[in-house]
């Protein structure tokens, strides 16, 4: 599973909007490359200097092309020079430029792969993830949080990717789903064992059978609008509208769905 761009782009704003950031982040993600992906628009983000926060990252800017490019003098990656390992000179390296201060918003400290730091390198980083000089923020990668330090995670804000990835990818199914139901109800042709398993299946709850009755509404809206015939429409929207009413006021919206479905049909 790998991110769309566009969503992506709003989970990131929805973080960078806010313009107060946290100064140290871990990131937990399993998949390297979505995780990778997610620090560079987060980084983005945060350096961006679009003046509509909610816009960040813009993609268009001087900071985020750098970023882009990989040629963000404010950026910092701390070199993992050992084999598999860091070593305390890299820390103490990617220390002293932070301390060096921002060229632009803001000096980022990135460690990805945080998991492989031993406890001599976290226990080094704990002052700075504490009071991180001005300007400066720390992100660590990880894949999993849990094999990072106890006071290493207490002094970050934690964002797990999959939990934005997971629940929007099912919101989306979900959409589609409805929008299937919605066809087959309105399609003509009459598939009765496939539609009812497929109500089964997909409407868990009252919120989802109301869901999917407002997108039926709109469905018959449009039809009256360019389909043509306007008063079986009309009969249809009204009969949708008491199921709706039937379920608001306590009827098993299961129940009310099969109704609304053979009347409709
Ligand atoms: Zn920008």
């Amino acid at each position: 599973m790998k991110f769309d761009t566009d969503r992506l782009n709003n989970i990131i704003s929805n973080i960078t909007a806010k313009d107060s950031f946290s100064r140290s982040y871990i990131i937990e993600e399993g998949e390297d490359e979505i995780r990778t992906d997610f620090i560079e628009k987060l980084v983005s983000g945060i350096e961006c200097e679009s003046e509509y926060p909610e816009k960040r990252p813009c993609g268009k800017c001087g900071s985020c092309r750098q970023i882009a490019a990989g040629t963000s003098m404010d950026v910092y990656h701390m070199n993992m020079s050992g084999k598999n390992s860091y070593k305390t000179e890299d820390a103490v390296a990617m220390l002293d430029r932070l301390r060096m201060g921002s060229y632009g918003r803001y000096v980022i400290g990135i460690i990805d792969d945080a998991d492989s730091l031993s406890e001599i390198i976290q226990n080094k980083l704990l002052k700075t993830l504490e009071e991180p000089e001005a300007g400066a923020i720390i992100i660590l990668g990880s894949s999993n949080k849990d094999r990072l330090l106890k006071t290493v995670r207490s002094r970050c804000t934690v964002i797990r990717v999959s939990d934005y990835t997971i629940h929007q990818e099912k919101e989306i199914l979900k959409k589609e789903n409805l929008h299937e139901i919605v066809e087959m109800i309105t399609g003509g042709e009459i598939f009765f064992y496939e539609l009812r398993e497929k109500i089964a299946k997909n409407i868990n709850t009252r919120q989802d059978a109301e869901e999917l009755i407002g997108l039926l509404e709109d469905e018959y809206r449009h039809r009256m609008i360019y389909g043509t015939s306007r008063e079986d429409m009309a009969d249809a929207i009204n009969t949708a509208e008491s199921a709706l009413k039937d379920i608001k006021s306590g009827m098993d919206y299961n129940k009310a769905l099969k109704r609304l479905v053979l009347e409709v049909q």
